[in-house]
């Protein structure tokens, strides 16, 4: 039988950080600035210590930045933190308050952060060219060693990943065509109108589209849509979106017996992001699923990379008082969401939910041209949820303007600290 390093019970079990990427190195710096000064330990099952992830499908892809210089940088607070890393955690009894590491080890912890992320969904299709995704440092390298002048490169899936990777395969020379579903690329994040103006531009360098269409098998050299036709390829890039890295949290035996915590699209978090209303147990980054007050009560996983940062700040706050058996005393979270992606040198900078708007209006500049900036507004009724604006380098700064129209909170909301509480597991 395995033994347990120490017992949950005693000062020196300290805190448990599972995910040693951005959201865990957030965690563990936001821990001390929390004021926490016992041991932090952070787990992770990448051989790295944290890395930036966005210059993966950028800067690495194009061979224009080394692996070497996505190394995050962190805080001197947090020196002293211990970093297990090639070391997963397969499960957490969240009663006990011990994790069990894939080696058979047990350890014991007083504070839980959970920040383990996401993973690429993989299409249910066999066979094929040389099939990729980018998710992690190890990917980048390996796509990049087949792009090159006139290689044929399919992308699968038009979200902000997979037009980032077309965007950056034409770069380097590619021949490139990005089949999906939807009507426009990105339309999740950025609704119909952006994204038919991205595809003109993205059309006007390059880059083919297929959209409306489904990849229904794959070939030695080819894809075969859904309607019959062929798609040539020498190499296929799946960016079809992602999973949540729940599993290792649904070996959980703690909890409501028979209940573990609610582990549908990521980890089910309170406005506060502990895990199951417990105050040993908190979610940062793009695994937790927390409800925003800004934009009611449904719980949401937001993947961008501004999300970590925010969440680490309010949860490690809470963590700290939780553990001391004080009352935090915060607001619930109510982080204003904001991401940028990168395509060719066009910008697109998102602040807001976007997506919970029930329609998107012109703001500012044509959307017919294929040049110059527009600047789009979503609107939920009369209130403006998101904006997103498409150009160049002035994108950030045209989107930054609604700023103060986008933070302010609906009429009439209770921000006590209860809002948002889930039943205690
Ligand atoms: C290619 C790419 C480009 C991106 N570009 C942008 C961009 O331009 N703009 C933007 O806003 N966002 C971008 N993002 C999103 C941003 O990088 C993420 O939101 C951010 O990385 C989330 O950090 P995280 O720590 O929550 O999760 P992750 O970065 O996914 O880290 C989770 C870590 O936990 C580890 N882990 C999982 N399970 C276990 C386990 N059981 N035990 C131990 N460790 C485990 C994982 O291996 C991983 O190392 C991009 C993401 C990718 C992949």
């Amino acid at each position: 039988m395995a033994s347990v390093e120490s017992a949950a019970s005693e000062a020196s079990a300290g805190i448990a950080v599972v995910g040693a990427s951005l959201g865990g190195l957030r965690a563990a710096e936001q821990l001390r600035a929390a004021g926490w000064e016992g041991p932090v330990t952070v787990y992770g099952d990448e051989p790295h210590r944290p890395y930036n992830r966005p210059p993966l499908s950028k800067e690495v892809l194009a061979g224009e930045a080394t692996a070497a210089a996505t190394a995050l940088r962190h805080r001197p607070s947090i020196d002293d933190v211990t970093w297990r890393l090639g070391a997963a955690v397969e499960s957490a009894d969240l009663t006990a308050r011990t994790l069990t590491l894939a080696d058979g080890s047990v350890h014991a912890y007083e504070g839980l952060v959970a920040a383990t992320g996401v993973r690429p969904r993989r299409l249910p299709l066999p066979g094929g060219p040389p099939r990729h995704v980018v998710r992690t440092l190890e990917d980048s390298v390996a796509l990049r060693a087949e792009l090159g002048d006139g290689v044929r490169v399919l992308v699968i899936g038009a979200g902000f990943i997979g037009c980032e990777v077309a965007a950056t395969a034409r770069k380097v020379g590619c021949e490139v065509t990005v089949v999906a579903p939807e009507a426009e690329p990105m339309t999740l994040a950025v609704g119909e109108e952006l994204g038919r103006a991205l595809r003109r531009r993205h059309e006007a360098r390059g880059v083919r589209f297929r959209m409306g269409r489904l990849v229904a098998e794959l070939g030695d050299e080819c894809a075969v849509l859904d309607d019959g036709s062929e798609c040539a390829a020498d190499v296929v890039v799946e960016a079809v979106g992602s999973l949540p890295n729940v599993e290792w949290l649904g070996a959980s035996e703690g909890g409501t017996p028979g209940l573990g915590p609610d582990l549908t699209d990521g980890i089910l978090c309170d406005a506060h992001l502990r895990i199951g209303g417990l105050p040993h147990a908190v979610a940062v980054g793009d695994v937790a699923r927390f409800p925003n007050p800004r934009y009611g009560a449904l719980a949401r996983r937001v993947e961008h990379w501004s999300m970590p940062a925010d969440c680490a700040r309010h949860a490690a706050r809470v963590l700290v008082a939780g553990l001391r058996g004080e009352a935090h005393g915060l607001a619930p979270f109510a982080p204003l969401p904001s991401f940028w992606s990168d395509q060719f040198d066009l910008r697109v900078q998102s602040f807001g939910l976007p997506g919970v708007g029930d329609r998107a209006e012109l703001l500012e500049g044509d959307a017919e041209s294929v040049e110059g900036d527009v600047v789009y507004g979503y609107y939920g009724g009369e209130r403006l949820v998101g904006v997103v604006a498409l150009g160049g380098s002035k994108a950030v700064a045209l989107a930054g303007r609604y700023r103060a129209d986008l933070m302010e909170l609906p009429d009439g909301l209770d921000l006590s600290p209860s809002w948002g509480s889930l039943p205690a597991l």
